[in-house]
């Protein structure tokens, strides 16, 4: 069985926007055992996205298409479904209602142009869609079942969940997915520490990499024999081999990120954290505050990118600043230790480095970022020289840090007073 994905736009045919509901589309798809096997994007052309939604229709048994649905006149995908079915469009008096209630909730008057987002081809199932005013819909084209949602990725997804993966046709056998996270392997190596399993197991194994971070899929399609338990029994042994193999790098086992991970630490341990960033200029705060509850453990954060800041506000002494630079250990561990201590945290974390592409030096080169963390017990700091541009430097460099306050949080109490963690 397989699935194909058309996105409708000509902002994403001309580059305006990139197209992320493909990549996850496909991830979920993927994950629930189905086979994309094509991703094609599409102009606002009624001819090219008829003919597309014939061919790709001929080939798969299901198309889940995005876009298009809107009330403007470049919003396509409606009409070109009924002209590929060869069939008329009805007014869908239920969408209809729930248009106008939605525009007197937001005081707007409801134009011909919003009614006609009620317009559907005739035999279409209508997906309501609870995030925005554009419904979906479903249709069958020849043996092909075909599932058409708004653009806006939030909507969309929210759809798939709701109305898609109910819909998707039965692809026969069982199938599992699990993943785990880890930090700081190689992709290489990742893949030679796990060589064999696949076998060994009889699963798949998939990898995505990003920032020093490495998800890895364990996919397990069910034999005739097996129950879904006996599958999920299969598929967790494979991944307790992939934790075993990759060991300490692992730090997530069902997919959650880092700063969730550290999350659920810190509140287990009851514990609050601190951040002074400098080259990040706030990222981490930023990622640790998207995770929802982080109000329980985050206490703030300073983005101490001027010298000045570090010294006044974080309370780093001018004399370590002169004698190691903004971007030595000791800045950083002097940051991490102020953090701490202004924000009133049990942990604080800092960073500081070269995040480029100007400024670098021979001794302190682009890329070079030291970090520290300061506990309630000892403070740790490491650094690294990342390649990459400014945007690279500064992701690798937030899950770095991150990854050294993961370690910190693992690690059994009573370590050394002052630690070098090189
Ligand atoms: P709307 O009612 O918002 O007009 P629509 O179904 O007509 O919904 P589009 O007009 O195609 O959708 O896209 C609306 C917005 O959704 C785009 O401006 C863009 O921000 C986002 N979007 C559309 N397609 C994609 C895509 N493939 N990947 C990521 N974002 C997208
Ligand atoms: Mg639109």
């Amino acid at each position: 069985m397989t699935c194909a994905l058309l996105t409708i736009g000509t902002e994403l045919t001309r580059g305006d926007l990139n197209d992320t509901n493909s990549g996850w589309l496909a991830d979920q798809l993927t994950s629930l055992g189905y086979e994309v096997t094509h991703m094609l994007s599409i102009d606002d052309n009624d001819e090219r996205i008829v003919a597309a939604l014939l061919a790709l229709s001929r080939d798969h048994e299901v198309i889940v298409c995005t876009g298009g649905l809107g009330p403007t006149t470049d919003d396509r995908t409606t009409a070109c479904v009924a002209t590929a079915l060869g069939v008329g469009t009805f007014r869908d008096l239920a969408s209809l209602a729930i248009i106008h209630k939605l525009a007197l909730n937001f005081g707007r008057v409801v134009s011909p142009s919003n009614e006609k987002q009620a317009d559907f081809p005739e035999g279409a199932t209508v997906l309501t869609n609870r995030k925005g005013t554009a419904p979906g819909f479903s249709v069958q084209i020849g043996a092909c079942k075909a599932f058409f949602l708004p653009g806006v990725p939030r909507e969309m997804s929210a759809m798939f969940r709701e109305h898609v993966v109910p819909r998707l046709p039965n692809r026969g056998a069982l199938f599992t997915t699990l993943r785990l996270r880890s930090f700081g392997l190689a992709e290489a190596e990742v893949n030679d520490r796990l060589a064999g399993l696949e076998t060994e197991h009889n699963i798949i194994i998939g990898y995505r990499a990003s920032h020093s971070e490495i998800e890895v899929k364990v996919q397990a399609e069910g034999r005739p024999d097996e129950s879904q338990a006996e599958l999920h029994q299969r598929a967790s042994l494979a991944a307790d081999q992939v934790a075993l193999r990759l060991g300490s790098a692992v730090f997530s086992r069902g997919g959650a990120r880092l700063p969730e991970v550290l999350g659920g630490l810190l509140v287990a341990l009851k514990s609050t954290l601190g951040l002074a960033e400098s080259c990040t200029g706030g990222l981490v705060s930023e990622w640790i505050t998207q995770v929802p509850g982080a109000s329980r453990y985050y206490r703030g954060g300073v983005v101490s990118y001027a010298n000045a800041v570090k010294t006044q506000v974080l309370g780093v002494p001018d004399t370590i600043l002169h004698k190691y630079g903004a971007v030595s250990e000791e800045v950083a561990r002097s940051m991490a230790e102020g953090a701490r201590r202004i924000l009133n945290a049990d942990y604080g974390l800092a960073i500081t480095g070269v995040a480029g592409p100007d400024g670098g030096t021979k001794s302190k080169p682009v890329g070079l970022v030291h970090w520290a963390v300061a506990g309630p017990l000892h403070t740790v700091s490491k650094y690294a020289t990342f390649h990459g541009d400014r945007v690279q430097i500064q992701n690798r460099a937030a899950m770095s840090a991150l990854f050294s306050l993961y370690k910190m949080l693992m690690a059994p109490p009573a370590p050394p007073a002052s630690t070098q963690d090189n």
